[in-house]
C-alpha cells in the first residue's frame, strides 16, 4: 500500500501515465500529475479518482518548456508538501521520420520532451526526496527493437535508461530507488497515432503473449516498484512487454 505517500506523474491525463495515477491513487498514494493540452481529460482522470476515493489533481505543464520541471516540482511542493515517488511517464512519439528526413528542430523537440524534462525532473526531486524515495522512468522495448523511422525517439529513451542507471548509484545511499519500465506495443493513442492497424496487428502476432498490452499492464509494474515490494530492485530496467523484448 501507497497510504500517505506523495506522487508526482507526468503526463496523467491520458494512456499509460493516467492507468499510473490511476493505480497508485488505489493504492493510497496522493496523486499530483501534469498534461500539456488536455484539460477535458485531466479534469475527467481527477474526477474518476475522486469517484473512488483517491486523492489526484492536475496541472497543466508543458514540460517541452524549460522551466516545466522546475515548476512542476514547485506545484508538487505546494500542493502536497512532500515527495516520495517520481514517475517521469509523458513522452512525445512522433509518425515514424527517417533520419535524412527530420528537420533539427523535431529531433530537439522529442529530446525537451523525452530525456531533457526527465533529467531536471529527478535533478530537483533529488533534492526534495528523503529515505525510501521512488523514481520510475518510462522507456521503451524500441531501444532494443529499433527499426527505421524512430531515432529520435529510440535516441531520446535510450538516453533516459542510462539517466536511470546513473540516477541509482548516485541516490542509493540515500535509500532512493530508481528504475525504468520499458513497456511493449500499449493500445493508446499514441501508438494508434504512430502506428497503421495492420502493423499493430502484426506486433500483436510477434508478442509471446498474443495481444497488445494494455495501459493497466504497465501500471501494474510501476506500482510494484514504487511500492514497498519493490525496495531492493534499483538501476533496472523492466520490460513490460508480453514477451516482446
Ligand atoms: P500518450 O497516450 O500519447 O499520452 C502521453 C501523455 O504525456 C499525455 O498525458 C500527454 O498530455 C503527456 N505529454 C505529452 N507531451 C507532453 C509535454 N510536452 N508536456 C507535458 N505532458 C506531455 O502516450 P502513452 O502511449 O500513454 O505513453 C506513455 C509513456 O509510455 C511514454 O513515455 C511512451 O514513450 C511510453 N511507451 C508507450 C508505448 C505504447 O505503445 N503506447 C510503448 C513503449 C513506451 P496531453 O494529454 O495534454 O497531450
Amino acid at each position: 500500500m501507497l497510504t500517505g505517500r506523495n506522487a508526482v506523474v507526468t503526463g496523467g491525463s491520458r494512456g499509460i501515465g493516467r492507468a499510473i495515477v490511476e493505480r497508485l491513487c488505489r493504492d493510497g498514494a496522493h496523486v499530483l500529475f501534469n498534461y500539456a493540452t488536455s484539460d477535458d481529460a485531466a479534469a475527467e482522470v481527477v474526477r474518476a479518482v475522486r469517484d473512488k476515493g483517491g486523492e489526484a489533481s492536475a496541472v497543466r505543464i508543458d514540460l517541452a518548456d524549460p522551466d516545466g520541471p522546475e515548476q512542476l516540482m514547485e506545484a508538487a511542493e505546494a500542493r502536497l508538501g512532500g515527495l516520495d515517488i517520481l514517475v517521469n511517464n509523458a513522452a512525445l512519439c512522433l509518425p515514424p521520420s527517417l533520419i535524412a528526413d527530420t528537420e533539427p528542430d523535431v529531433f530537439d523537440r522529442v529530446m525537451a520532451v523525452n530525456t531533457r524534462a526527465v533529467f531536471m525532473t529527478i535533478r530537483h526531486a533529488a533534492r526534495r526526496m528523503g529515505e525510501g524515495g521512488r523514481i520510475v522512468n518510462i522507456s521503451t522495448a524500441n531501444t532494443v527493437r529499433q527499426g527505421p523511422g524512430i531515432c529520435a525517439y529510440a535516441a531520446s529513451k535510450g538516453a533516459v535508461e542510462q539517466i536511470t542507471a546513473v540516477a541509482a548509484h548516485e541516490l542509493g545511499a540515500r535509500g532512493i530507488t530508481v528504475n525504468t519500465v520499458s513497456p511493449g506495443a500499449t493500445d493508446t493513442e499514441m501508438l494508434r497515432g504512430a502506428n497503421e492497424p495492420e502493423a499493430l496487428e502484426a506486433v500483436a502476432g510477434l508478442t509471446p503473449l498474443g495481444r497488445l498490452g494494455e495501459p493497466e499492464d504497465v501500471a501494474d509494474v510501476v506500482a510494484f516498484l514504487v511500492g514497498h515490494d519493490g525496495r531492493w530492485m534499483t538501476g533496472q530496467n523492466v520490460r513490460a512487454t508480453g514477451g516482446l523484448a
